[in-house]
């Protein structure tokens, strides 16, 4: 079966960015794993709440996406939200998931974009995790770098990306997209102006459809 692996900084990142565009690839007969690299306690609204029941929050409300989507399967690697660093050990652990699942597509953010014009897109966790991801997927294909069989990803779909070269057409689910994005509880006072912010984002990435995800889509080619 062909598989996707989508690797978010957060809860909620993937919903942001490229639920719609999953969700026809499952419906197209990939099986999708999520894999979010910090707990994203420290984004939540409420602050009286503790750290562990904050993660236990945020993981229950990515499995109640994972369910809805029919992802495959979500691994939390648990690192610090806001505290990410891009060490040998976060690369082994992402190219330890790659060789696992051994996907056809990657999701991840873009480490092209290095523009920081927004705060919340440029956050650190997703400028490292743009970074390690990319290079796992290198490192995944090599045959001596780490233990393991090899495998060679076909393509990165970077999204929150600010050098777009594809656009899906999302238009038949963004009502099911933001209703997985508002599944994220902890994060929203006020999820219509989020939902507002969403739909305008969406329907301005591109003239063809009234509302896609943009991508900058690599293909890893083969060449020795
Ligand atoms: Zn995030």
């Amino acid at each position: 079966m062909k598989t996707i692996v989508a690797f978010g900084a957060h809860p909620d990142d993937l919903e942001f960015g490229a639920t719609g565009t999953i969700r026809k690839l499952i419906l197209q007969g990939y099986q999708a794993v999520f894999v979010i690299v910090t707990n994203g306690e420290n984004g939540c609204k409420d602050i009286s709440i503790p750290r562990h029941e904050r993660i236990s929050q945020r993981k229950k409300e990515q499995m109640r996406v994972a369910q809805a989507m029919g992802l495959s399967e979500v691994v939390f690697l648990e690192h610090t939200d806001g505290f990410l660093e891009y060490t040998e050990a976060l690369r082994h652990q992402l190219v330890s998931v790659i060789k696992e699942y051994k996907p056809e597509k990657v999701f991840t953010f873009d480490p092209a974009n290095q523009d920081f014009d927004n705060i919340n897109l440029f956050h650190r966790d997703h400028r490292i995790t743009a970074e390690a991801v990319f290079d796992a997927c290198f490192a995944a294909k090599n045959k001596f770098m780490y233990p393991g069989e090899p495998h060679r990803v076909s393509q990165i779909y970077f999204y929150g990306t600010n050098k777009p070269n594809y656009f899906e057409d999302i238009t038949a689910l963004i009502d099911q997209k933001l209703e997985w994005l508002a599944y994220h509880e902890s994060q929203f006072a006020d999820f219509a102006r989020v939902e507002q912010f969403v739909r305008e984002w969406l329907s301005q990435q591109t003239d063809a459809y009234e509302y896609s995800e943009a991508f900058r889509v690599m293909d890893i080619i083969q060449i020795t």
